[in-house]
């Protein structure tokens, strides 16, 4: 146990209760529109996380677990409290953010106070961090031979980020790909089972339990390196939702009978042939550009790579000729000024180069931050609404309101939303 952590003694005996009784009502992030209240049952979520903190985190008990992500939210549901205490591990809980609170070391500072063995939190914190310390300067100020393995999950960790969390903190990097639905990883890289190789770009491999698929329009089972929708065959694992509250209609049209015999996760992505996830987009992300399905997660890899991006949306506007056209919103890396266009101009011709002129992609703009959900989710799916001026409701989970109007404002500059007569709107 760490020297700051003092054992406390229950107030309260403890509350039988049957497997199936309900731990919690968590509601999901809501990139989408009406969050969801999902059901968590006591059972066969604690038989669940007691495994994975070995197996996936590779923690064994006495040692300090990190997870900085918000207690509100199903990572710190899962991994600030109830996984790391029922496996016997210190848990570091922490109120901050990873840069300004007081600086872009702070991740780095409390993993060394606390010798932090296996450490959490989301791919956008990196970003925030790389962002405003391109250069590690802040890293190197600490010993951080405590840390073994960083974990990522929460959205598509892009692989630029990945390789330089990797070279900054000199450890494994491990992507995995989960929901609140879930409450547990879907796939992983199980570091204290067996040391699959990494691959970047990929969330891992599915846990046990989790029979993983994907499917095209009609339900039908695609091939490997297939881009499709993600599905897990039924039976779900243990602890994993039962139900939604109060909602058991929406709960059978929200994810079980789009593909019968199946759980729809709502993403899409594909496997490659040894069994590796690769998920690059929720479905309502992917975009039909002339007929062709493309996935704006891939794009916004490519982008990522420039050097100057801290971080990118990209996402597809309605076009009269070819259905959708992809438009890529970029935020620079501190310290760069050179002019705009110049750093777009690059932007289009990278995708150009690695995706090819079927993506249509021309259009891209410099704007100061992104839209998010208070869990650090681009809301890529409003920002769709606004730029062909359709009707939207305010997602009730937005951290920041006041970044749509700073969107709204960027698209205006590049002409949308765009009228029947092709003039701009409002
Ligand atoms: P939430 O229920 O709020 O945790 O959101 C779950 C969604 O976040 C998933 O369905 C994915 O769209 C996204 N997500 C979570 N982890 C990953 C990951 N490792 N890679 C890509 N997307 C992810």
């Amino acid at each position: 146990m760490s020297q700051f952590v003092k054992p406390c003694v229950a107030l309260y005996d403890c509350v039988p209760v049957e497997g199936n009784h309900p731990a919690y009502i968590l509601y999901t992030s809501g990139t989408t529109g009406q969050p969801k209240g999902v059901v968590r049952p006591t059972g066969g979520h604690l038989v669940a996380l007691n495994w994975t903190m070995k197996n996936i985190f590779n923690v064994d008990p006495g040692e300090v677990f990190w997870a900085a992500s918000d207690v509100g939210w199903v990572v710190g549901h899962s991994y600030i409290a109830y996984a790391p205490l029922i496996h016997g591990n210190t848990s570091v809980v922490f109120e901050g953010k990873p840069v300004g609170t007081p600086d872009a070391g702070t991740f780095w500072r409390v993993i060394e106070d606390h010798q932090v063995r296996s450490f959490f939190t989301a791919p956008t914190a990196f970003r925030a961090i790389k962002r405003e310390d391109p250069k590690g300067e802040f890293v190197k100020k600490y010993d951080l031979s405590c840390l073994r393995v960083l974990y990522l999950a929460g959205e598509r960790a892009d692989p630029d980020t990945i390789h330089w969390a990797q070279d900054q903190l000199k450890v494994p990097v491990v992507d995995h790909w989960w929901q609140t639905e879930t409450g547990w990883p879907i796939t992983a890289i199980p570091m204290g089972l067996e040391r699959m190789p990494v691959k970047i770009g990929s969330s891992g491999v599915p846990m046990p339990g989790y029979d993983v698929q994907i499917l095209d329009e009609a339900g039908h089972p695609l091939g490997p390196d297939t881009l499709g929708a993600v599905a897990v065959k039924l039976p779900l694992p243990p602890g994993t939702l039962p139900t939604l509250w109060n909602a058991e209609d929406r709960f059978r049209k929200s994810y079980l009978e789009h593909f019968p015999g199946y759980y729809e996760t709502g993403d899409a992505g594909y496997m490659d042939e040894d069994g590796y996830l690769y998920i690059m987009a929720r479905t309502d992300d992917v975009i039909n550009v002339a007929g062709h399905r493309l996935s704006t997660g891939g794009m916004e890899e490519v982008l990522s790579n420039h050097p100057d991006v801290a971080e990118c949306a990209v996402i597809g506007v309605a076009d009269a000729l070819k259905g959708n056209l992809p438009l890529g919103f970029i935020c620079l890396t501190k310290g760069v000024n050179r002019p705009h266009e110049e750093i777009t101009r690059e932007c289009v011709a990278m995708i150009r180069d690695q995706i090819g002129p079927v993506a249509a992609f021309k259009l891209a703009c410099v704007v100061d931050r992104l839209p998010k959900t208070r869990s650090g989710k681009i809301l890529r799916a409003t920002m769709v609404k606004i730029a062909n001026g359709e009707d939207f409701k305010m997602p009730a989970t937005i951290d920041d309101p006041a970044i749509l109007d700073e969107i709204a404002d960027a698209l205006k500059d590049l002409g949308y939303p765009v009228t029947q007569q092709g003039m701009t709107i409002g």
